[in-house]
Protein backbone atom coordinates (compact mmCIF):
# COMPACT_ATOMS: atom_id res chain seq x y z
CA UNK A 1 0.00 0.00 0.00
CA UNK A 2 1.21 3.54 -1.06
CA UNK A 3 0.10 6.13 1.43
CA UNK A 4 0.43 9.59 0.36
CA UNK A 5 0.80 12.86 2.52
CA UNK A 6 0.14 16.20 0.93
CA UNK A 7 2.60 18.08 2.94
CA UNK A 8 1.04 20.62 4.77
CA UNK A 9 2.57 24.24 4.60
CA UNK A 10 2.50 26.47 8.11
CA UNK A 11 3.39 30.11 8.08
CA UNK A 12 4.63 31.48 11.66
CA UNK A 13 4.48 35.35 12.19
CA UNK A 14 7.81 35.76 13.74
CA UNK A 15 8.14 40.01 13.56
CA UNK A 16 7.57 42.67 12.30
CA UNK A 17 7.57 41.79 8.83
CA UNK A 18 9.23 38.29 9.73
CA UNK A 19 7.52 34.95 9.13
CA UNK A 20 9.03 31.23 8.93
CA UNK A 21 7.61 29.12 6.33
CA UNK A 22 7.93 25.41 6.69
CA UNK A 23 7.16 22.79 4.59
CA UNK A 24 7.81 18.78 5.24
CA UNK A 25 11.47 18.57 6.28
CA UNK A 26 12.36 22.30 4.90
CA UNK A 27 11.95 25.58 6.39
CA UNK A 28 12.65 29.22 5.28
CA UNK A 29 12.93 32.23 7.30
CA UNK A 30 12.04 35.84 5.44
CA UNK A 31 12.71 39.07 6.60
CA UNK A 32 13.05 37.36 10.34
CA UNK A 33 16.22 37.57 11.22
CA UNK A 34 16.69 41.22 12.46
CA UNK A 35 17.97 42.20 15.85
CA UNK A 36 17.07 45.67 17.48
CA UNK A 37 14.69 46.60 14.33
CA UNK A 38 13.13 49.86 14.38
CA UNK A 39 11.98 52.42 17.13
CA UNK A 40 8.21 51.35 17.62
CA UNK A 41 8.77 48.50 15.94
CA UNK A 42 7.88 44.65 16.68
CA UNK A 43 11.32 42.92 17.41
CA UNK A 44 11.96 39.51 18.68
CA UNK A 45 12.71 38.53 22.22
CA UNK A 46 16.39 38.06 23.36
CA UNK A 47 14.92 34.09 23.69
CA UNK A 48 13.36 33.91 20.07
CA UNK A 49 16.72 35.64 18.54
CA UNK A 50 19.14 33.45 20.31
CA UNK A 51 17.13 30.41 18.82
CA UNK A 52 17.20 32.03 15.61
CA UNK A 53 20.67 33.04 15.70
CA UNK A 54 21.60 28.86 17.29
CA UNK A 55 19.15 27.10 15.19
CA UNK A 56 17.20 25.86 17.81
CA UNK A 57 13.83 25.34 17.69
CA UNK A 58 11.49 26.61 16.29
CA UNK A 59 14.25 27.85 13.55
CA UNK A 60 14.80 24.24 13.11
CA UNK A 61 16.04 22.62 9.39
CA UNK A 62 15.70 26.23 7.97
CA UNK A 63 17.21 25.77 4.56
CA UNK A 64 17.36 29.16 3.43
CA UNK A 65 17.07 33.03 4.79
CA UNK A 66 16.06 35.48 3.07
CA UNK A 67 15.75 39.57 3.44
CA UNK A 68 13.85 41.29 1.06
CA UNK A 69 16.07 44.39 1.16
CA UNK A 70 18.82 45.87 4.47
CA UNK A 71 16.70 47.76 6.58
CA UNK A 72 17.63 47.08 10.31
CA UNK A 73 13.88 45.75 11.00
CA UNK A 74 14.28 43.20 8.20
CA UNK A 75 17.55 42.17 8.34
CA UNK A 76 21.12 41.95 10.72
CA UNK A 77 24.01 40.64 9.48
CA UNK A 78 25.32 39.69 12.67
CA UNK A 79 22.25 37.79 13.61
CA UNK A 80 21.90 35.73 10.20
CA UNK A 81 25.57 34.84 9.92
CA UNK A 82 25.42 33.58 13.70
CA UNK A 83 22.43 31.18 12.32
CA UNK A 84 24.81 30.10 8.88
CA UNK A 85 27.40 29.22 11.45
CA UNK A 86 24.96 26.88 13.65
CA UNK A 87 23.31 25.72 10.46
CA UNK A 88 25.49 24.92 7.69
CA UNK A 89 22.80 23.89 5.67
CA UNK A 90 20.88 27.16 5.67
CA UNK A 91 21.32 29.23 2.38
CA UNK A 92 21.30 33.38 3.10
CA UNK A 93 20.03 35.56 0.41
CA UNK A 94 18.83 38.86 -0.25
CA UNK A 95 19.51 42.40 -2.85
CA UNK A 96 22.87 43.10 -3.44
CA UNK A 97 23.14 45.21 -0.34
CA UNK A 98 22.03 42.85 1.76
CA UNK A 99 24.35 39.71 -0.04
CA UNK A 100 27.50 42.30 0.59
CA UNK A 101 27.14 42.67 3.94
CA UNK A 102 27.34 38.60 4.74
CA UNK A 103 30.32 36.13 3.64
CA UNK A 104 30.93 32.47 3.38
CA UNK A 105 29.55 29.79 0.54
CA UNK A 106 25.75 29.83 1.37
CA UNK A 107 24.84 33.48 0.26
CA UNK A 108 22.76 34.44 -2.63
CA UNK A 109 23.19 37.71 -4.32
CA UNK A 110 19.80 38.09 -5.67
CA UNK A 111 18.97 40.30 -8.94
CA UNK A 112 15.38 40.75 -10.44
CA UNK A 113 15.06 37.55 -12.71
CA UNK A 114 16.91 35.37 -11.00
CA UNK A 115 15.55 31.67 -10.12
CA UNK A 116 17.59 29.65 -7.18
CA UNK A 117 16.81 26.26 -5.88
CA UNK A 118 17.84 24.76 -2.46
CA UNK A 119 16.04 21.65 -1.18
CA UNK A 120 12.79 21.48 -1.79
CA UNK A 121 12.40 25.36 -2.19
CA UNK A 122 12.39 27.37 -5.27
CA UNK A 123 13.14 31.23 -5.57
CA UNK A 124 12.44 33.33 -8.08
CA UNK A 125 13.37 37.40 -7.59
CA UNK A 126 11.47 40.80 -8.41
CA UNK A 127 12.36 43.95 -7.62
CA UNK A 128 10.01 46.69 -6.68
CA UNK A 129 10.81 50.12 -5.00
CA UNK A 130 10.64 50.98 -1.12
CA UNK A 131 8.14 53.04 0.56
CA UNK A 132 8.37 56.52 0.09
CA UNK A 133 10.07 58.66 2.11
CA UNK A 134 13.42 56.63 2.22
CA UNK A 135 16.36 56.43 -0.68
CA UNK A 136 15.41 55.14 -3.81
CA UNK A 137 18.60 53.50 -3.37
CA UNK A 138 17.33 50.88 -1.22
CA UNK A 139 17.21 47.65 -3.11
CA UNK A 140 13.99 46.16 -2.36
CA UNK A 141 13.41 42.48 -3.77
CA UNK A 142 10.08 40.66 -3.94
CA UNK A 143 10.19 36.69 -3.67
CA UNK A 144 8.04 33.76 -5.07
CA UNK A 145 8.29 31.16 -2.75
CA UNK A 146 7.49 27.26 -3.74
CA UNK A 147 8.06 25.01 -1.14
CA UNK A 148 7.80 21.45 -2.16
CA UNK A 149 6.32 22.13 -5.64
CA UNK A 150 2.66 22.77 -3.83
CA UNK A 151 2.86 26.29 -2.51
CA UNK A 152 4.02 29.40 -4.06
CA UNK A 153 3.81 32.55 -1.88
CA UNK A 154 4.30 36.05 -3.43
CA UNK A 155 6.17 38.01 -0.48
CA UNK A 156 5.59 41.49 -0.21
CA UNK A 157 6.17 44.75 1.56
CA UNK A 158 4.68 44.36 5.20
CA UNK A 159 2.91 47.13 4.86
CA UNK A 160 1.13 46.04 1.98
CA UNK A 161 2.55 47.75 -1.03
CA UNK A 162 -0.02 47.99 -3.50
CA UNK A 163 1.35 47.87 -6.53
CA UNK A 164 -2.26 49.33 -7.86
CA UNK A 165 -1.83 52.49 -5.60
CA UNK A 166 1.72 53.06 -4.45
CA UNK A 167 1.32 56.44 -3.77
CA UNK A 168 -1.22 55.70 -0.45
CA UNK A 169 1.99 53.86 1.02
CA UNK A 170 3.32 57.70 1.01
CA UNK A 171 1.51 58.35 4.25
CA UNK A 172 2.66 55.66 5.91
CA UNK A 173 5.52 55.07 8.06
CA UNK A 174 8.39 54.28 5.52
CA UNK A 175 9.87 51.24 6.83
ZN1 LIG B 1 12.60 49.31 4.84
Amino acid sequence: MILLLAAVLEIQHLANAGILLRCGDDAAIVDGAFNEGVSSYAVLSAQQRHALESAAPPFTNIRLLLATHQHKDHFDAPTLQRHLQSNPRAIAGGPPQVALQLHGPNVWSLQPGDTRQTAGINVRVFRVPHNEPHDKTIENNVYLLTLHGKFVLIWRMPLGLNFESCADNRRRDGY
